[in-house]
């Protein structure tokens, strides 16, 4: 409980003991009234200002307008009925305020509880100068420094360790509770948390730059992005409360007016009083605050598992996801490939590999990091020239003054060099030189250990159709769809092709059934946007994907696909819940207090009542870990 918190709760108490111990007092007149109004004060003095306020702005009808009116016209009422009667108006203000006592106190301890899942915020890096270290602002450290990153310390940069080791604890950023081992030469990544070892690591980004950076802008942003029962709440309260306040003036006048009219007595009493209890039951607080903390809770339970989501209106979409559809390579499959075999080769095969890595230097792609790691050598830029990548194709570079392609059949038929097809299984990576075709590389890559059991999962999810999309060959692909059960896969692709692909699907399906897209943002960052969901695996690597998806799994790991679909709708149904259960109390207390069978003092109790559980309810979707 926070210093404002418990000046209320003393409030609430003061006003309570002093309202108790006056009911033991007898007095009348205006000494009971001055008394009466001690406790009245002490508990409620805010709200009133606050609507006295609201109605200097214009800006009436709030929650605080409602209960100022609705208490003073109880105690004008009184007054009025020289009854003495002071107890109810002091009621309602205290009852209002547990309520709000009691949601401010859940929200904030649910908002701390998300962000102290998020706490990766790096505050500090460390640079050794003279034998000595010196705690410097991470933003300050520029790419290829040497920071120094001791046991107990998050990792401040994304880098590369050039000496050390240790364990690593990823679960801030991945959910992942096993530890890392890291050793020399492994990259590694901001916002996990240095356990064992002395880590020295080059980093290879800006501190702006680094995953953990990305990650906590994501977050930060993620609340602005609102969902449309967000925007349904706000559109309902604008409607909302003016109707109430107007049904609570016709409720005060008409039905007098009429008495009198067919001859009786007003009873103005009666129906100005039940026109106030008509404003108390009105307030619509249990909605306006458990909708969008439901959602909150819904985005904090997700990044406790390694799932970013990046707004509340992703978690509609994530929930009415009926098509899941994959890319291949570094999504399905680990995108580290092994090679296989050098065959054809009009040179050495050594050779081969050289210059196809050397040509390949500077892409980006799990082939090219793969071969340059079979290549096994510090690659020398400087033997580079006129690099340019053809997405979905290969790459085309001068090397040592020759031209060297490298990629699939289609670029070599491209350049007019004529392919030697290959029967191993693998994906083949054809090189020509100077135009002549010179052989390829077989190289294979593995499926994920986690893709069969994720397939599996999202069909018990519910999911009602999995397909593949790759640029790779047919052969490949079929057989990595065939193993994991993929119902359809389209293979050859540009990554254009890719996303007409997409957009038929998206044509052909139901309009309210969405469609997720599942790629590592490598030559699919155009479908990652064009999908009605983009989830990008890869966060650990490509930045694109971090940027075009909707959702990021942060540890590459497909099953949690399945489980963010679970989560999504987990809590979407907690906040249909709780708008039809809040919804539905108050028209039914509505109407009883219409018909004067409800007294203020139900009333009150409904209200917080109801707040109770539906706040309750909505930090129900924090706890998402067994879904
Ligand atoms: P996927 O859809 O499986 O992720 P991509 O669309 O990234 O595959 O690539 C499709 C194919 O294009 C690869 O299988 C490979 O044959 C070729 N290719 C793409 N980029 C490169 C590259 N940098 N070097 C060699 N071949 C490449
Ligand atoms: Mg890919």
């Amino acid at each position: 409980m926070n210093r404002k918190q418990r000046i209320m709760l003393i409030r609430i108490i003061v006003s309570a003991v002093i309202m108790v111990a006056l009911s033991f007092i007898p007095s009348s007149g205006a000494l009971r009234f001055v008394l009466y109004m001690l406790p009245y004060l002490i508990v409620g003095y805010d709200i009133l200002l606050k609507a006295f306020k609201g109605i200097i702005r214009a800006q009436v009808f709030d929650e605080c307008f409602l209960m100022a009116v609705a208490t003073v016209g109880a105690i004008a009422l009184a007054l009025y009925e020289r009854n003495g009667d002071y107890t109810e108006a002091i009621a309602v203000m205290l009852f209002y305020q547990i309520g709000e006592l009691f949601q401010s106190y859940a929200v904030g301890k649910s908002r701390r509880n998300i962000t102290e899942l998020m706490d990766i915020r790096p505050d500090y890096a460390n640079i050794e100068e003279g034998g000595k270290l010196r705690k410097v602002d991470p933003d300050e450290v520029e790419t290829g420094s040497i920071i120094v990153v001791q046991p107990g310390e998050k990792v401040p940069i994304d880098g590369i360790v050039t000496e050390g080791e240790s364990t690593l604890n990823t679960s801030a950023l991945t959910g992942e509770s096993l530890p890392r081992d890291v050793h020399e030469g492994d990259e590694i990544i901001s916002g996990s948390v240095n356990m064992t070892g002395l880590l020295r690591i080059r980093t290879t980004k800006e501190f702006g730059e680094s995953t953990v950076s990305k990650i906590l802008d994501l977050v930060e942003n993620a609340s602005s992005r609102k969902s449309k029962s967000e925007d349904f709440i706000a559109k309902f309260a604008r409607i909302y409360t003016p109707a109430v306040c107007l049904s609570a003036l016709a409720l005060a006048i008409l039905p007098p007016v009429m008495n009198i009219i067919t001859g009786n007595a007003g009873g103005w009493e009666t129906w100005i009083y039940r026109a106030l209890t008509f404003l108390v039951i009105s307030c619509p607080c249990a909605l306006v605050i458990s909708i969008p903390l439901s959602f909150f809770a819904g985005l904090g339970g997700a990044s406790s598992q390694g799932v970013l989501i990046k707004g509340s209106n992703y978690l509609e979409t994530l929930a009415k996801t009926k098509i899941v559809v994959f890319d291949k390579t570094g999504t399905l499959t680990e995108g580290v490939f092994e090679v296989n075999g050098i065959h054809h080769s009009s040179i050495e095969d050594e050779k081969l590999l050289e210059y196809a890595a050397t040509a390949e230097s500077a892409s980006s792609h799990p082939i090219s990091k793969s071969l340059q790691k079979a290549y096994g050598y510090p690659i020398d830029r400087s033997r580079v020239f006129d690099i340019k990548e053809i997405s979905g194709n290969g790459v085309i570079a001068k090397v040592d003054g020759k031209t060297v392609a490298c990629g699939n059949e289609k670029l070599m038929k491209a350049i007019g060099a004529e392919a030697i097809p290959c029967h191993s299984i693998g994906t083949i990576i054809h090189i020509a030189i100077d135009g002549s075709y010179s052989g390829h590389i077989v190289i294979s890559d593995r499926i994920k250990k986690g893709s069969a059991k994720a397939i599996e999962k999202l069909k018990k999810a519910g999911i009602q159709k999995t397909v593949m999309l790759t640029g790779d060959t047919r052969k490949v692909a079929e057989s990595v769809a065939s193993e994991l059960g993929i119902d359809e896969v389209y293979s050859e692709l540009l990554p254009s092709d890719k996303v007409d692909e997409v957009e038929g699907l998206l044509e052909r399906k139901a309009k309210n059934e969405k469609l997720a897209f599942v790629g590592d943002g490598i030559n699919d960052a155009p479908v990652l946007s064009r999908a009605d969901i983009g989830i990008a695996m890869g966060a650990m690597g490509s930045d694109a994907a971090i940027e075009a998806a909707d959702v990021v799994l942060m540890d590459d790991d497909p099953e949690k696909i399945s489980k963010a679909i679970r989560i999504a709708r987990k809590c979407l149904t907690i906040v249909y819940e709780n708008i039809f259960f809040a919804i539905g109390i108050k028209l039914i207390c509505l109407v009883l207090g219409a018909l004067g069978i409800a007294n203020m003092w139900l009333a009150i109790f409904a209200d917080v009542g109801v707040m109770v559980l539906a706040v309750l309810n909505a930090i129900r979707a924090l706890f998402v870990k067994k879904l």
